[in-house]
């Protein structure tokens, strides 16, 4: 009986010890990831975003001088905040083939084309490869106007860019993820999602090792349905594939933004079918969880008034904190992300 007293409290001494590290690191892990997730700012994406769905960037269409100009954008900002390419010295072009192209896309010949890919190598388990991605394309010039495409998907590039600095501050600090990130911006999206299919099928990394996709899509305006309350974020996917990332999502969100995540379209008898509708459903279908951010369609979806000036950019700078809190997480947590068929694909 005194034995197992002894021993009782021997067990509940090492599990307070052990509860109280664990506590001051949590602590220490919340108070590194606030300070930089408060470098992505409203400002910041703003500025970007102005440039990026400018006219002078003439729609970004696949394979036209404006799509090359945003490629360069993309790339010129890699380069001056030392963020290097998984390809290598100066070449953060993943070339897409016109032939590759034009052998998925319906329509007009396109010239080849181009996915923008950056890169920061994880500290303890580089082989493991967390995908933040966004297309780069639009729909270009159509009838002498200009479809600047600043929602889509100029918010979710900008976003990228400035999850991108984030991230490359705690590195710079000595604070940088475990695992590997790559920002990956892709061509071809609005030719049917080209870019990412083409990124899947000639991956740089393994897809095995590719932990999971977080896509954005469209995150920068207000929908019909929430212009009463606008703090919210349309999440697809999510639980799809891997429960746990469901939770590591809904974890970011309570202890960091608390913004509403709508999963209206998660539904799988949503008409609207967006699961499979933008780039991450490319991962998706090889068995890599997701997470699909999105904003809803809204009047100038699709549309040449689809500008920069009707982006909420406090709301976007939200919106990229929440990712890139869940991007955090899943790059710096002990175990890899698991993948369970709780709810099937
Ligand atoms: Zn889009």
């Amino acid at each position: 009986m005194k034995n197992t007293l002894f021993t009782f409290s021997l067990i509940i001494f090492a599990a307070c010890s052990s509860s109280q590290n664990t506590a001051s690191k949590e602590t220490e892990n919340k108070d590194n990831t606030t300070k930089y997730a408060a470098t992505i700012t409203a400002e910041n994406l703003k500025t970007h975003l102005y440039i990026f769905a400018s006219d002078e960037f003439e729609g970004r269409e696949t394979g036209k001088p404006g799509q090359k100009k945003a490629v360069k954008y993309l790339k010129d900002f890699y380069v001056s905040q030392e963020i290097k390419s998984p390809l290598g010295g100066d070449d953060y072009y993943q070339e897409v083939p016109a032939e590759f192209l034009n052998k998925n896309a319906r329509g007009a010949e396109l010239k080849d084309s181009e996915n923008v890919l950056a890169f920061i190598k994880g500290t303890e388990k580089p082989d493991e490869i967390i995908v933040i991605s966004a297309h780069l394309d639009h729909e270009g010039v159509k009838d002498g106007k200009v479809y600047n495409g600043a929602d889509d998907d100029g918010s979710g590039s900008m976003a990228i860019l400035e999850i991108a600095e984030a991230f490359k501050k705690a590195v710079k600090d000595g604070k940088g993820p475990k695992r590997s990130i790559l920002f990956l911006h892709v061509t071809g999206e609005e030719k049917g999602l080209l870019g990412s299919k083409y990124y899947t099928e000639n991956p740089i990394f393994p897809l095995a090792n590719t932990v999971c996709n977080l896509n954005i899509d469209m995150i920068g305006r207000v929908d019909k349905a929430h212009k009463i309350d606008s703090n919210y974020v349309y999440l697809i996917g999510a639980d799809k594939l891997s429960t746990q990332l469901h939770q590591i999502s809904e974890d970011a969100n309570t202890n960091y933004t608390n913004i509403n995540l709508d999963y209206k379209y998660n539904d799988e008898n949503d008409p609207n079918r967006f699961y499979y509708r933008s780039d991450h459903y490319n991962f998706a279908k090889h068995n890599i969880p997701v997470i699909f951010y999105f904003n809803g369609t809204h009047e100038d979806y699709h549309k040449p008034t689809d500008t920069p000036d009707k982006i909420e950019y406090n709301l976007l700078e939200k919106r990229t904190r929440l990712i890139f809190y869940t991007a955090w997480d899943i790059a710096n947590r002990e175990e890899r992300l698991t993948v369970d068929t709780a709810v099937k694909k």
